[in-house]
């Protein structure tokens, strides 16, 4: 639905384009995420070949399992992707994403995992785990 969208993270160090549809965001409260992010994640995906990098010296890939990286800034600290190498995209944090978005948050996944601070009350779907919207690709 979205066919150009920008973001960044606070600093600026990395910044990307999208350039086609980008998934429904979905709300993660793994552990990794949570650690990472220190609450929960809410992420959008796109396709690997509608994404590019605008600036990315302050990028730093860490590998957080088998196939797996977080893109984060160096510099100041951001949280920006999340890179499944077997999976044709890439997830964005929604949060860095140049507003408007354009985007709605649609489900919770891994509520199993999240912390016990919260409670999720927005009425959206909770699943324990993956979810098939998160598998997909892209946006519809
Ligand atoms: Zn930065």
């Amino acid at each position: 639905m979205i066919n150009n969208s920008t973001g960044s993270c606070p600093c600026g160090a990395v910044k990307y384009q999208v350039l086609g549809p980008l998934r429904p965001v979905v709300a993660c409260h793994c552990g990794q995420c949570r650690k990472s992010s220190g609450h929960h994640v809410a992420a959008t995906s796109a396709k690997r070949e509608d994404f590019a990098l605008l600036e990315e010296h302050g990028l730093k890939w860490f590998s957080s399992s088998a196939g797996i990286r977080r893109g984060f800034c160096q510099e100041c600290g951001g949280n920006l992707f999340w890179d499944k190498a077997e999976l044709p995209s890439i997830s964005i944090f929604a949060g860095t994403l140049d507003q408007p978005s354009g985007l709605q948050l649609v489900e919770h996944i891994y509520v199993d995992a999240k912390a016990d601070y919260y409670e999720i009350t927005d009425g959206l779907p909770q699943r324990q785990g993956f979810s098939i919207t998160a598998r997909a690709d892209n946006g519809q």
